[in-house]
C-alpha cells in the first residue's frame, strides 16, 4: 500500500472509530402489523376430516399464543356443517377463543358481493353470524369485525356504500388488509405435496412462500410511502391452513427482521390511513393500499408475482380456498 493510501485509510479508520455506534447503524423503522387469518375453520375444510382440522388449528394457535401474536380469525360457518362432524368443527372454532384470540365474520359461504348481488350477500352475512356470535357471547365478546370474501367490496360505488351502511348498521367494522402474499396458493400446493409425501416440493413451496412474502412486504412498504406518505400500521392477510400451522413461525421471523412488531387489529385500525378517501370499485377485490392509490388516480406497478410454477401447479390441481367453486380465492 502506498503512503498516501495508507494515510487515507488511517483517517478513515479514525473517523470510523470516533463515530458513535448508534449513529452508524441505520435506524430500524418502527413497523407495526396486525395479523388476520381467513377462511376458518380451514381453507380446505371441504377436503379435511374434522380431526385434521382440530390438529391443524391446535398447532397454528399454539405458535401464535407462544409468541404472543394478537390475531383475529374470520369464519365461514358453512364449513361447520359436515354431517357427523358439526360438534367437532365448532370445537375447532372455539379453540380460537380458548387460546385468547378473536373471531370475525367472513360470510356464511364465502360469497362474493361482486358475484351474488347485494341482497343475497346481505343474507350470507347474516347467516354467517349464528355460531360465531354465540361462541363470542359465552365469553362476553361481541362480533365486531367483517372481512369481505375475495376482498370483493362491490363492483359499483352505490353497491359498495349500501353494503358498508348495512355492515355498520349490524355493528361491524370492516377489516381491510394491506399485506397479502397469496398464502392460500402456496398452502394448496403444500398440502397436496404432503399427501403424496413429496418432501422436495414441500420444501420448495415453503422457501418460495417465505421469499414471496418478504418481497410483498418490501413492495407494500414502498407503496405506502408513495400513497400514504408514511408506513401505516399494516394488516396482514393469511389463511387457516396446514402450511401456516407448520411454518407461520418462520413468516413471523421474516416480519421481525423487517422491524415489525405485532399489534391488535383494533390498534391498527386506529391509524388515520384507514380513513383515507377510498372510492375503489372493481370486478377484482384487492388490498387497501391499492384502493387508496387508485382513488388518487395512481396505478400501482411492480407488485411481485408468485412463481409461475406455483400458478401452473395450482391450475393443474384445481385448487382454491373458500368455496370449492371459487375462481380467485382470498
Ligand atoms: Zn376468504
Amino acid at each position: 500500500m502506498k503512503p498516501l493510501a495508507l494515510s487515507v485509510a488511517a483517517v478513515c479508520l479514525i473517523s470510523f472509530l470516533s463515530t458513535p455506534v448508534s449513529a452508524q447503524a441505520p435506524k430500524q423503522p418502527d413497523r407495526q402489523v396486525a395479523v388476520t387469518i381467513d377462511d376458518l375453520p380451514a381453507g380446505m375444510a371441504d377436503r379435511l376430516p374434522a380431526a385434521e382440522i382440530t390438529a391443524m388449528t391446535a398447532k397454528l394457535l399454539g405458535t401464535l399464543r407462544d409468541q404472543k401474536i394478537p390475531v383475529v380469525g374470520f369464519v365461514n360457518e358453512k364449513k361447520l356443517y359436515k354431517p357427523g362432524e358439526v360438534d367437532e368443527r365448532i370445537k375447532a372454532l372455539q379453540m380460537w377463543l380458548d387460546y385468547g384470540f378473536e373471531l370475525g365474520n367472513h360470510t356464511f359461504s364465502h360469497q362474493s358481493l361482486n358475484q351474488v348481488g347485494l341482497k343475497a350477500w346481505e343474507d350470507d352475512v347474516i347467516q354467517g353470524e349464528t355460531v360465531t356470535r354465540l361462541l363470542l357471547a359465552q365469553r362476553k365478546m361481541k362480533l365486531r369485525y367483517f372481512r369481505h370474501a375475495y376482498l370483493d367490496t362491490g363492483r359499483d360505488l352505490l353497491t359498495r356504500r349500501e353494503a358498508e351502511a348495512f355492515l355498520t348498521e349490524r355493528g361491524y367494522r370492516i377489516a381491510p388488509i394491506t399485506l397479502d402474499g397469496w398464502d392460500w396458493m402456496f398452502a394448496g400446493v403444500y398440502e397436496e405435496a404432503e399427501k403424496r409425501n413429496d418432501a422436495a416440493m414441500q420444501q420448495q413451496t415453503v422457501k418460495d412462500y417465505l421469499a414471496h412474502h418478504d418481497a410483498i412486504f418490501a413492495y407494500a412498504e414502498q407503496l405506502s410511502l408513495k400513497i400514504v406518505g408514511y408506513e401505516p400500521k399494516q394488516i396482514l392477510l393469511l389463511h387457516a391452513s396446514q402450511l401456516e400451522a407448520d411454518h407461520i413461525g418462520e413468516l413471523l421471523d421474516v416480519l421481525r427482521k423487517r422491524g415489525y412488531r405485532f399489534i391488535t387489529l383494533e390498534d391498527a385500525l386506529g391509524d388515520s390511513a384507514y380513513s383515507l378517501p377510498d372510492t375503489y370499485v372493481g370486478e377484482e377485490g384487492t388490498g387497501w393500499l391499492e384502493h387508496w392509490a387508485i382513488t388518487q388516480g395512481k396505478i400501482p406497478q411492480g407488485e411481485p408475482v408468485v412463481p409461475q410454477w406455483l400458478i401452473d401447479r395450482t391450475k393443474e390441481l384445481h385448487l382454491s380456498t373458500g368455496t370449492v367453486t371459487a375462481p380467485t380465492p382470498y
